[in-house]
């Protein structure tokens, strides 16, 4: 049970920061409510290690944490340099050849990882090195060799990543190393799985398939970072069960001062087609090395929490930063102000739209009358999740409790904004007694009290998937 009744969740990136398990449990106990284990560093032992001890650490504290396993994907990198790094002049010309020996960089050239570099680009295209620090100008290209202007020079050291502005590039989403990735994530039993770089949604069909021959039931979630990925959000949110608005990757792609209406659309349109989102990079970036974060850093996640966003999410703030604990309870502040003003919580009803499903019209019309009548809490039976996320996307400040008879389905809803997952054994018998099941969890966790109006929803037969198809208003006794 959380602490706190905050909406929006919050995505902890573990690292070597977070290994001693005072601070993991510290993590957890001020509001991790998902930790992401980033499978482009460390090796899969210590992935392993970590999903180990945050189940034993939450289980301890009586918390529900999900962990996501995010995969690598087609992160385009330069190879290394003699020196280790070298300093490129404005104006100057800088040679990358993928066929090049990987170790002999220095400033007037240095090799690719991604052989299909040079088929990829043409004349004039910009190739922007180390999240856009370092562009670069395509002069021509011949067989393995790119040659190209350094249009903004600067410092430029191993392996860091390439991105070519507009999108193009045709590396596929999911790599061998992905692939092996998904297996280890499937035996950790992790709840979620992200997919970096996808261009589309087969991209996102071909990573399920994956996914569920690994014999993994973990959702999936859509990095948005490729220029050519905003072209068809719509269809890779369809495909997937949540995306993330990936601003590191993205920003470089598409230019950093197009992200703000970039995130807004994303959130927007995944909450109207009823998947999750999340907010990602450089959220409390200054929090790396400084206690305390700064005025825009504040701002940024409080936009994001009115934005809509289900949750927001910390890299290297937790997982190498110095004050991985501080930042979390930072943030956690910030949304529960964000979520308090009006603009959070003024609902807005589908009120053009038909309903497809009986459990999506006794979601939505629990959070009408919710959200228009004096009630206190909803209590949601749910099987798979999917009944409280259709209410929680849905505006209000009106607390959904998900009443799970499963412990992963528990943590799969915690991602969900303004749901609070509760594990409850289903009770046999009449709705009368589901009702009073339901009321006497919620009394013992004291989110309600005798007297208090609440709604409660269930299926014909309680446990029956997708057969939510009833919503009493009850008093609790
Ligand atoms: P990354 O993804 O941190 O794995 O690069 C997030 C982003 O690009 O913003
Ligand atoms: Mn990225």
């Amino acid at each position: 049970m959380h602490q706190t009744l905050r909406r929006t969740k919050i995505v902890a990136t573990l690292g070597p920061a977070t290994d001693s398990l005072d601070v993991l449990e510290a993590l957890i106990a001020a509001g991790t409510d998902v930790v992401r284990l980033n499978f482009s560093h460390g090796h899969r032992d210590e992935q392993i290690m970590r999903a180990k001890k945050v189940r034993e650490v939450a289980s301890k504290l009586n918390r529900h944490v999900a962990i996501l396993a995010d995969l690598q994907g087609p992160k385009i990198r330069i190879a290394q340099f003699k020196d280790d790094k070298v300093w490129l002049k404005e104006g100057a010309s800088f040679l990358i050849d993928v066929d090049m020996d990987t170790t002999c960089g220095d400033e007037t050239q240095v090799a690719c990882i991604y052989k299909q570099l040079a088929d990829d680009v043409s004349t004039g295209d910009r190739l922007l090195l180390d999240d856009g620090r370092i562009v670069l100008q395509v002069e021509s290209h011949q067989g393995s060799k790119i040659f190209c202007k350094v249009i903004v020079g600067g410092e430029l050291s191993n392996n860091k990543g390439v991105n070519l502005q507009g999108g193009g590039l045709s590396a596929n989403a999911l790599t061998d190393k992905d692939k092996q990735d998904i297996q280890s994530a499937a035996a950790m039993e992790v709840d979620y799985i992200a997919v970096s770089f996808p261009r589309d949604a087969d991209d996102m069909h071909y990573a399920r398939s994956l996914v569920e021959a690994a014999g993994s039931h973990a959702h999936l979630i859509a990095k948005i970072e490729r220029a050519e990925a905003m072209t068809v959000l719509e269809d890779i949110i369809d495909a997937s069960d949540a995306v993330m608005v990936a601003r590191g990757d993205l920003g470089v792609e598409i230019g950093d001062a197009n992200l703000p209406p970039a995130q807004k659309n994303i959130i927007r349109l995944a909450r109207e087609r009823n998947t999750t989102v999340i907010t990602a990079t450089q959220m409390m970036e200054s929090m790396i090395q400084n206690p305390i974060p700064t005025r825009a850093e504040v701002f940024d996640v409080a936009n994001a929490v009115t934005d809509g966003t289900d949750a927001v999410m910390l890299s290297a703030e937790t997982s190498v930063g110095k004050y991985p604990v501080k930042t979390v309870q930072a943030m956690s502040k910030i949304c529960e102000q964000a979520e308090r003003q009006p603009s959070s919580i003024i609902s807005k009803p589908r009120m053009g739209q038909q309903f497809e499903r009986v459990d999506e019209a006794i979601a939505l019309s629990t959070m009408y009358v919710a959200n228009h009548a004096n009630i206190e809490v909803i209590a949601a039976f749910t099987v798979t999740g999917s009944t409280p996320l259709r209410m929680s996307r849905i505006s209000s400040g009106i607390p959904i409790f998900a009443m799970v008879p499963d412990e992963k389905i528990c943590r799969r809803v915690s991602l969900y904004r303004g749901v609070s997952p509760v594990l409850i054994d289903l009770p046999s018998g009449t709705h009368e007694d589901v009702t009073k099941a339901a009321m006497s969890k919620l009394k013992q966790h004291h989110v309600v009290s005798e007297g208090d109006m609440i709604i409660v929803t269930t299926g014909e037969t309680v446990g029956d998937p997708g057969g939510t198809n009833t919503m009493k208003i009850v008093w609790v006794e």
